[in-house]
């Protein structure tokens, strides 16, 4: 019996490319750090400080930890100059993302997720975590899905390992307390989102936005568009009686 469902948040629940995020994330961060540092030299430090993160295994630090460790590496700006501008670009420069991008919520997402967490579903978003919640936060809110009781949202701070790490989701069952045979996963990308699969738990791929991974994909259990996937929890029998 499935009792809890996994939802990937960009192109999953909130409508968007994530590629053109990502452009406006960059940009807008570096301009907002540039009168103290070299904007290239910032995102290339970001990125690398970024990957080191997705492919740390330590389960002694969190996703922040590692990405700090690594970012302050051959620094030359103190980080208690460099923290507070971030900080302040999450807060005032980052909501501007929705506009540039153009993202509106979808209609149906709010209403689904409301409609399971009445049921009595654990409801988490399960969303790389490889941002602060602020802005983890202000992307749930982009697509009008912020302010509801979520079981868990995965964020830098609170995660130890990132996507498609399969320790991601074995250490989100065990903050739960679930097997994977009472979860579903939710997600558009092939192998981030599908390796849940691995764990036996079973994945739905949203076809709206998706992100084939090639060789990395995995097939699975269920497949379509973001209609048809809401179409597919509106069927209660099948979650009774999957797993
Ligand atoms: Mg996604």
């Amino acid at each position: 019996m499935i009792r809890t469902i996994l939802f990937d948040l960009d192109g999953t629940l909130v409508h968007y490319e994530y590629d053109d995020f990502l452009k406006a994330y960059l940009e807008g961060v570096a301009n907002k750090v540039a009168r103290l540092m070299n904007p290239q030299r910032f995102v290339k430090k970001l990125l690398k400080a970024t990957e080191a993160m997705i492919k740390s295994l330590d389960e002694a630090r969190t996703n922040k930890e590692v990405f700090w460790d690594h970012f302050a590496q051959g620094l030359e700006v103190p980080l208690e100059e460099l923290i507070p501008l971030l900080d302040e670009f999450y807060l005032r420069d980052y909501p501007k993302i929705q506009e540039t991008i153009g993202v509106a919520p979808h209609p149906a997402a709010r209403n689904l997720v409301k409609q399971l967490i009445a049921k009595g579903y654990d409801v988490i978003i399960a969303t790389n975590p490889v941002f602060p919640a602020v802005a983890i936060h202000e992307r749930m809110r982009w697509g009008g899905i912020e302010d509801l009781p979520y079981s868990l949202v995965t964020t830098y701070e609170n995660s130890r390992f990132c996507k498609p790490n399969i320790q991601y989701y074995a250490e989100i069952l065990q903050e739960l307390e679930r097997s994977p045979h009472e979860c579903i996963m939710v997600g558009n990308n092939t192998c981030e989102d599908l390796v849940a699969g691995d764990l036996g738990i079973k994945t739905f791929l949203v076809e709206d936005y998706l992100l084939d991974d090639g060789p990395f994909s995995r097939e699975p259990d269920y497949r379509g568009s973001f209609e048809d996937m809401v179409d597919f929890f509106a069927n209660e029998e099948f979650l009774r009686t999957a797993g």
